[in-house]
């Protein structure tokens, strides 16, 4: 039997904010190739947790390692080079320019090029036939040459995704995929999400359970910054902690 890799690890991973615990001490296992879930109640620590991980905050305690490389309190453009990425919950887009455009600019940013030179309309068309592809790969081809601003909401997530695959990151870190979407949205969200795992590791916030149930390799619950449970879904979903804590109605 091959024991399974773990891409990520953090060991007793803490943030504090004027003497606020918003983490506690949190050791995460993420094995390479899964989808694992983070969920718990507003305020257990999920964002302050991803801030973490992709160098956007530094920890009070810990330490955590990415493939490899320790990565603790390195800044976020190291951590972005070695392979993580991460979805925004918040709409990032510029209203103005294309699906298209974002995903050249995302494909460029990679180069380490100047914004001097990504402002060269014909150097960008270089990036244009991947663009396309990534596009194509989310299910906007037909969407491509429309501003981001006039896509339905749904659209504007999936180009979100679609930017966030653009490098071909390891690790994915998607905050809250489906957060506001309706049934059909949420739907189709699973089923992107679930094509775009091949090949990756998925770290994901998400609270609707359906769509943990429906994806997530392992769930890790946390409440007030500390791993209250970890496994499965179905044996995550069915502990009485959780039930209580956060599950219950
Ligand atoms: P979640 O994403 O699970 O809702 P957060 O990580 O956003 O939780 O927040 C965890 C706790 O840390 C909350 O009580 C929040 O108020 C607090 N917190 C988050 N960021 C800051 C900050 N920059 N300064 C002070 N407190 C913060």
């Amino acid at each position: 039997m091959t024991e399974a890799h773990v891409i990520l690890h953090t060991q007793g991973l803490s943030k504090q904010f004027q003497g606020f615990r918003a983490v506690g001490s949190v050791d995460l296992r993420v094995v390479e190739g899964t989808v694992h879930a983070l969920v718990g109640p507003n305020g257990a620590g999920k964002t302050t947790l991803f801030n973490l991980l992709t160098g956007f905050l530094k920890p009070s305690a810990g330490r955590i390692v990415f493939d490899g490389h320790n990565v603790t309190s390195a800044p976020p453009e190291r951590i972005a080079r070695l392979g993580i990425a991460r979805s925004f919950q918040v709409t990032t887009l510029f209203p103005q320019m294309s699906a298209r455009e974002h995903a050249e600019l995302a494909l460029q940013a990679g180069t380490g090029l100047s914004r001097q030179w990504w402002r060269s309309e014909k150097r960008m068309r270089r990036f244009t036939p991947r663009a396309l592809e990534l596009l194509d790969e989310v299910g906007l081809a037909a969407l491509a040459e429309q501003p981001s601003g006039s896509l339905p909401y749904g659209r504007k997530r999936s180009l979100e995704l679609a930017l966030a695959i653009a490098l071909d990151p390891k690790l994915l870190l998607l905050d809250e995929p489906t957060a506001g979407m309706g049934l059909e949205d949420v739907d189709r969200t699973v089923a992107l999400i679930d094509r775009i795992r091949a090949g990756r590791t998925v770290v994901m916030v998400e609270h609707n359970m359906s769509v943990v149930g429906s994806l997530a390799d392992t769930v890790t619950v946390l409440q007030r910054g500390d791993v209250l449970a970890e496994g499965p879904y179905d044996e995550v979903r069915s502990d009485p902690r959780v039930v209580e804590a956060y599950l219950g109605a």
